[in-house]
């Protein structure tokens, strides 16, 4: 039976804010706006610079600009990027932040720096409808979609809180709470401001979205000439387990999303990454190495193995270290590319969505 989840409609929208928010406008917006006041649409350039090229977070800081119009600014636009209410630092380096936007909703994203790049997992919604039985933010349901503003200021806020040094280049990954797919307008429209050249100007190879298997949403991003990299959170290798743990495949199963990716259009050299979760006992038998590596031949593809980190109430084990080099040898002597990604910030909060749940729980107390 086809699971009650809102596939293709969006989730809802943000309400407007009361008062104007330059953060996370595109340069048409910023002209627009700027163009009631009186000025040329070159000013939606030298604030767009300003905001991300040099990263001022208050208008006083606009040198660009004539004093009069960042006195003007002062009074009518607000520069506000989301706050961060809480962040946990992890021995491994990384930091997971909450963030609160306007409305009071709590997303989360990490921060984690790595030798000569800097990783951002980034959310797409607030809460998810997707289901999947494993997954924090599965388990709130959705609340709605994130604006483009409110993406980008994910982006931003942890630039800023972290100092980021300029130069050193900036990776962003899509697999904070929420399905790309299913807010997929607000995400390319992030994309676009991010990978800006007068702005941070990310390039697009940077950039990976992962989707738990929405096709409907993975082919209106095939349609896009300039698109982030894919991900596929696979995690299961038939459709009867598959079905169990991600309600997405009862829609689109393995072969409906094989049939999807291999009509993927992908650049030169450009590979589709294949998530795994190794859960013990469940998903990390070499029968379901086999499988993984049929699926995974069918299109140029890399696997992530990630072996579960286990959070209270999941129900799940985590693989022992043997059985994941077991399944780890067993891909590479197929000639599969694989790695293994130890989820970072274990411990601090466990996985996406378990900051935020908990800070609900806390709000709610
Ligand atoms: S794994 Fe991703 S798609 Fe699935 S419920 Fe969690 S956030 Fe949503």
């Amino acid at each position: 039976m086809t699971p009650d989840i809102p596939w293709e409609s969006p989730a809802p929208e943000a309400a407007d804010a009361p008062q104007l928010n330059a953060a996370g406008l595109s340069k048409a917006q910023l002209a627009e706006h700027l163009k009631t006041l009186g000025e040329p649409s070159f000013r939606a350039t030298q604030v767009f610079e300003g905001l991300y090229k040099h990263r001022w977070t208050h208008w006083e800081a606009f040198t660009n600009l004539p004093k009069t119009l960042r006195e003007r600014l002062h009074v009518d636009v607000a520069l506000a990027w989301p706050d961060i209410t809480e962040s946990l630092a992890s021995e491994d380096g990384s930091t997971k932040h909450a963030f609160r936007l306007a409305d009071g909703q709590l997303v989360e994203g990490v921060h984690m720096p790595y030798a000569g790049r800097t990783t951002l997992c980034l959310s797409s919604q607030v809460g998810c409808a997707m289901g999947c039985t494993f997954c924090a933010t599965g388990q709130m349901g959705i609340v709605r979609n994130l604006t483009a503003a409110e993406i980008v200021g994910q982006v931003m806020a942890m630039l800023l809180a972290h100092q980021h040094p300029e130069g050193v280049p900036i990776n962003l990954v899509f697999m904070g709470m929420g399905e790309p797919m299913h807010n997929l307008a607000h995400v390319m429209a992030a994309f676009a401001l991010l990978t800006d050249a007068g702005g941070l100007a990310i390039p697009p190879r940077r950039i990976t979205v992962s989707t738990c298997g929405l096709v409907s949403g993975i082919e209106k991003l095939a349609a896009f000439p300039k698109r982030p990299r894919l991900a596929l959170s696979l995690n299961g290798t038939t459709n009867e387990y598959r079905s169990r743990i991600m309600p997405v495949n009862r829609v689109w199963n393995l072969e409906a999303l094989a049939k999807t990716l291999m009509a993927f259009p992908l650049e030169h050299n450009e590979r589709i990454t294949l998530e795994y979760v190794l859960l013990k006992g469940v998903t990390d038998s070499l029968e379901d190495a086999r499988r993984l590596s049929t699926f995974a031949r069918k299109f140029p593809s890399k696997v992530n193995l990630i072996p579960f980190n286990a959070h209270e109430g999941a129900g799940f084990e985590e693989p022992g270290e043997a059985r994941i080099q077991e399944f780890c040898k067993f891909l590479i002597d197929r000639d599969i590319t694989v790695s293994v990604r130890r989820s970072r910030g274990q411990d601090v909060a466990g996985a996406c969505g378990q900051l935020v749940r908990e800070g609900r729980k806390q709000q709610e107390a």
